[in-house]
């Protein structure tokens, strides 16, 4: 049996807090698939190219190579030979990654540098299409959210925590535009897959999540 662990849901669900935390505990590589996306965001806006620009992203897509490498364990993201890391959290990075991932290519080329990964080591992926698209096989499923008012209130927490400034309101409306996209696009649209089990975690800390997906990873190993 695979070992590969899939977590799909929305934006500001947790999803790389809990994957990360399962990681460590069962000896897993995490790859945060976000931040690939991210990565092509960064590509993009170089070339400065509007998200609506549907040909030009297409046509850019074969001049981005986004690679991913570990340094103590932490996943460290190359675009072009470039570390990127650093980039990727920033919001004009998130906005173009949320709105170029709609584009078939590039879903494609994400797709394939997924499951190349996932070939070579045993994974915890998150993402939107892990359990539907990138590893169909996997040994279990998650399919993680969390009412959209708890999504916002968390990021807006962290955001506050990290001392920046911000908007709650504006951050719920993002977050609510940002399941849209992912959940109406053509192309690998946001949906829990049929066999992965849903965990509603706007009632839950961060440790019985964690506790839940362990306990059903050895259900299904045992
Ligand atoms: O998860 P994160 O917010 O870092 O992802 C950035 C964007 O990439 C998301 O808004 C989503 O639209 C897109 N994405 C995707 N498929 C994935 C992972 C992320 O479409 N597997």
């Amino acid at each position: 049996m695979n070992r590969n662990i899939a977590v799909d849901g929305p934006a500001g669900a947790g999803k790389s807090t809990i994957a990360k935390l399962v990681a460590k505990k069962l000896g897993l590589v995490y790859v945060d698939t976000g931040a690939m996306y991210r990565a092509m965001g960064i590509y993009f806006l170089g070339l400065g190219l509007s998200p609506e620009d549907e040909a030009g992203i297409t046509e850019a897509c074969s001049g981005a190579d986004v690679s991913i490498a570990y340094e103590n364990g932490v996943q460290q993201v190359y675009l072009n030979g470039e570390n990127v890391t650093g980039m990727l959290r920033e919001e004009a990075v998130g906005n173009m990654a949320s709105r170029s991932s709609v584009y078939p290519p590039v879903r494609k080329k994400m797709t394939e540098l997924q499951r190349t990964l996932a070939s070579k080591t045993a994974v915890i992926m998150d993402g939107r299409d892990i359990g539907t698209v990138v590893l169909p096989d996997a040994a279990l499923k998650i399919y993680l959210t969390a009412s959209v008012e708890e999504r916002a209130r968390r990021r807006y927490t962290e955001l506050l925590e990290k001392g920046q400034a911000c908007d709650r309101e504006a951050i719920e409306q993002d977050i609510r535009e940002r399941d849209e996209r992912d959940m109406n696009r053509e192309t690998a649209p946001l949906r829990q897959a049929e066999d992965a089990v849903l965990v509603d975690a706007t009632e839950l800390s961060i440790d019985q999540v964690v506790e839940k997906i362990l306990s059903l990873y050895q259900e299904k190993a045992g």
